[in-house]
């Protein structure tokens, strides 16, 4: 079998037809001839089929000829080879059909050029076609590029731009002119990013595709990020002839992430690095330390007394001071130093890479003089000093976490010391922290173990003379045998969470032993038990308490709730209902301990008490000092007319006891008048 040939043959003469196919199928094609004789039946033939492969023509026909039917079949739009067979013909007719876009001319009477002339022809038109088809592709793919909404940068192997497309001249500002031949890196924000540009050249030149994010200049000087895809071209033999990057705008995106960033890591009132990058640059400091074998220095601050301006200010008073407090110790640091706020009044700053303790105290010694003038917030002077913590890595700590641990401690003791100081982390200190810890794990359990108990203190009416009742105090029997008192476990328990059970074991324990205590006595005995704010916070005291009455059957009017003043201070929702519960119930309410904290008379009418009770420090304070006596005596009448009972603490001498008597004092509490003892040793003395 031949190859298929489909032949419009445009020829008069039969006979010269069959010697063309004769001709053919001897050239080794299978052909399917059509005749046609005239302009018409032609234009039929070329609508009827697609598929000629060549049309051959005959140069002169009665009614037709070459000229017409090259005519027609360029009306027709068709691109196919157009072959003249002909007897004699001028060589100027032949010359003006070839010109006119006829494709050979062969003689009728040899026509041993026919085959190839057919084959060169097909193979001529099948490749026009792919040339057209391409020319088409390159025109849409560069209308596409044209008109892309991403930037399109074509460039030699050199990376020298040979091509940007309009886009590229809007994001960047500069026109095609300006950019091309220059090199394609000219765009590329001149610091930074020279790892990404570095990488991507490695990989690009290797043959591969690279993706990624740069940041580029406008021609105006504006920054701008975009997501890039660079591929390399390459020609036949796989060699790189160019590279092409398309690229997108992602600023916007970029932008957005940044500020998801800084919201990560810097605190947003002082735009201050925050706690997480505190802690990660302190890693840093202390790698770099390590490995140049120096040293890192942490300074843990707290401002002094900023609660008081705060809660008496208003919080936007505190933002102020802040804010001047963290532009104050900007000023104490240097290049490459970390000042950063950790939340709340604390900051932090790290010294990386300081010789020793004598620089770090300069600092220390320089935070302490920039806080020694007052802040002024709204238009009033505020003296607010910082207490200072240091600790040094690698002499106090191992790692991060400990030395922030360690200089805060030291802050703590700063503090202690009389705030506005700085204080060095101390071996002392050290072991201050190991007891805590160890003491912690003790008190954990404490009540369960049976290592708690309550000495019961009278209290002393002075009215009549007689005791009225007592304070639960609570003791520890420290394994392996000490007693400690409340001042030593009490505010640890506080800190971490363990006086709701301690505390609901005193309510419980005070009121069962009271209940036993006052059976078959008269009424009006009561007994005072010791509450931290704490405990008033969760909102379920109020239910314990009831309960306890219920279970042990001591009448409310017989217990007296001892809260300490700070929380006059708190009025947070939770603390006012509980106390109101309890006022409900018909428990008593004191306060204990007045004088030491802040607050005025005037909150006691916050919430509902029956008691006061003056610090001790008052009462020994009275006897040397003519202000405080008179202080003393305010506080009696102005307790009175509140409606409040008063208690005189920590009474050990009889002049004490007289100036109390004489300050119209209703009761009193205090070594001359009984220590704290066991319930069995009170139990003798109560009525
Ligand atoms: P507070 O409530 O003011 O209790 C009075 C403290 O003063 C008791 O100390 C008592 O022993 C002491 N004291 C009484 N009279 C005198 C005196 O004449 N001279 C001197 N120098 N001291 C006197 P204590 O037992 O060490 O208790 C200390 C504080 O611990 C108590 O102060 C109270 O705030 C707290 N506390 C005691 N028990 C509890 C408790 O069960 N729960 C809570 N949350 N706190 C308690
Ligand atoms: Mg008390
Ligand atoms: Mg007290």
């Amino acid at each position: 079998m031949g190859k298929p040939l489909s032949v419009l043959l445009v020829e008069d003469s039969a006979d010269d037809a069959e010697l063309l196919e004769l001709e053919l199928l001897r050239g080794g094609f299978a052909p399917s001839i059509r005749r046609v004789e005239t302009g018409d039946e032609m234009r039929s033939a070329l609508i009827a089929t697609s598929s000629w492969d060549v049309v051959l023509s005959d140069y002169h026909l009665p009614t037709f000829s070459a000229e017409a039917a090259l005519a027609t079949l360029q009306e027709s739009g068709r691109d196919l080879p157009f072959i003249i067979m002909s007897g004699v013909v001028r060589a100027e007719d032949a010359v003006n059909l070839l010109k006119r876009g006829a494709h050979d001319f062969l003689d009728k009477a040899s026509l041993a050029r026919l085959v190839p002339a057919i084959e060169r022809e097909i193979r001529d038109a099948h490749e026009r076609v792919q040339r057209r088809q391409a020319e088409e592709r390159v025109r849409v793919l560069s209308l596409a590029t044209e008109q892309s909404p991403v930037s399109v940068v074509i460039t030699d192997r050199e990376g020298v731009i040979g091509y940007v497309n309009p886009k590229f001249e809007k994001a960047t500002g500069y026109s095609a002119r300006e950019s091309v031949g220059r090199p394609i890196d000219f765009i590329h924000r001149k610091d930074g990013g020279e790892e990404t540009y570095r990488a991507m050249w490695a990989t690009i030149r290797s043959g591969q595709e690279w993706r990624g994010e740069f940041c580029n200049q406008r021609r105006d000087g504006q920054l701008f990020w975009e997501y890039a895809t660079v591929s390399p071209l390459e020609d036949a033999n796989g060699a790189i002839t160019n590279f092409v990057a398309v690229k997108e705008d992602i600023t916007v995106r970029r932008s957005y992430e940044e500020r998801l960033l800084r919201q990560a890591n810097y605190d947003e009132l002082t735009g201050l690095p925050n706690r997480l990058l505190m802690l990660d640059r302190l890693e840093q400091g202390i790698a770099a330390a390590h490995r140049r074998n120096i040293s890192t220095a942490l300074l843990y601050i707290d401002l002094d007394r900023f609660k008081n301006v705060n809660d008496s200010l208003g919080h936007a008073a505190g933002d102020q001071l802040l804010k001047e407090a963290a532009l104050r110790l900007a000023d104490c640091i240097r290049e490459g130093d970390t000042l950063a706020r950790m939340g709340g009044d604390e900051f932090v700053i790290i010294l990386p890479g300081v010789d020793d303790g004598i620089a770090v105290q300069k600092v220390a010694d320089r935070i302490v003089d920039v806080f020694s003038p007052p802040f002024s917030i709204v238009g009033q002077d505020h003296f607010v000093t910082g207490s200072i913590g240091i600790s040094m890595f690698p002499n106090d700590a191992a790692d991060g976490q400990v030395l922030l641990r360690n200089a805060e401690l030291s802050m703590y003791k700063a503090k202690e010391q009389g705030r506005g100081r700085y204080q060095f982390f101390t071996r002392e200190l050290n072991e201050r922290m190991q007891e805590r810890l160890l003491l912690e794990s003790q008190l954990r359990g404490a009540a369960g173990r049976g290592e708690l108990r309550l000495d019961y203190q009278p209290l002393y009416d002075l009215r009549i003379n007689a005791p009225v009742g007592m304070e639960a105090l609570v003791r520890w029997r420290r394994p392996p045998d000490t007693l400690l008192q409340p001042g030593s476990f009490i505010g640890l328990a506080e800190e971490v969470g363990l006086i709701g059970e301690i505390g609901d074991w005193v309510v419980a324990t005070a009121c069962k032993e009271a209940f036993g205590l006052f059976n078959g006595r008269r009424n009006g005995l009561r007994v005072a038990v010791n509450v931290s704010p704490r405990q008033l916070q969760g909102g379920a005291f109020g239910d314990w308490v009831r309960r306890q009455l219920d279970e042990t059957g001591l009448s409310p009017d017989q217990l007296e709730l001892e809260i300490t003043e700070s929380v006059l201070m708190d009025d947070s929702p939770e603390t006012g209902m509980t106390l109101r519960k309890l006022c409900d119930l018909g428990v008593r309410l004191s306060i204990d301990d007045f004088g030491t904290g802040y607050s005025s008379l005037g909150y006691l009418q916050r919430y509902p008490f029956d008691t006061l009770k003056i610090d001790r420090s008052f009462v020994v304070g009275a006897m040397t000092d003519p202000n405080t006596a008179r202080l003393v005596e305010t506080i009696v009448t102005m307790a009175h007319g509140l409606g409040l009972e008063t208690v005189g603490e920590g009474v050990e001498t009889a002049e004490q006891l007289d100036f109390l008597r004489g300050c119209k004092c209703d009761l009193v509490q205090g070594f001359l008048l009984g220590r704290p003892m066991t319930p069995m040793a009170l139990d003798g003395q109560l009525g």
